[in-house]
């Protein structure tokens, strides 16, 4: 019971990613809808905030976003 959202929350196993492929665009940061997507020189998603809706990952032109 709950054990998704227990394994997300305490254990981060399924919290999208974002690698060194980012440019730092910026389209991703504007398109969360929680907040959790933070800039730099490769952008970063705050695991405890993500809620795995994977738009950042539709809308990333290299493909730097994954689970
Ligand atoms: S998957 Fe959704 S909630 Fe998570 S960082 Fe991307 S846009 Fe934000
Ligand atoms: S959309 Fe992709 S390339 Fe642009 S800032 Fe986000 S992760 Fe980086």
């Amino acid at each position: 019971m709950h054990s998704k959202w227990l394994n997300r929350k305490y254990f981060n196993t399924m919290a999208y990613k974002i690698s060194t492929d980012c440019v730092a665009c910026g389209t991703c940061i504007d398109e969360c809808p929680v907040g959790a997507i933070s800039e730099g020189e490769h952008y970063s998603i705050d695991p405890e905030v993500c809620i795995e809706c994977g738009t950042c990952e539709g809308v990333c032109p290299s493909g730097a976003i994954s689970l």
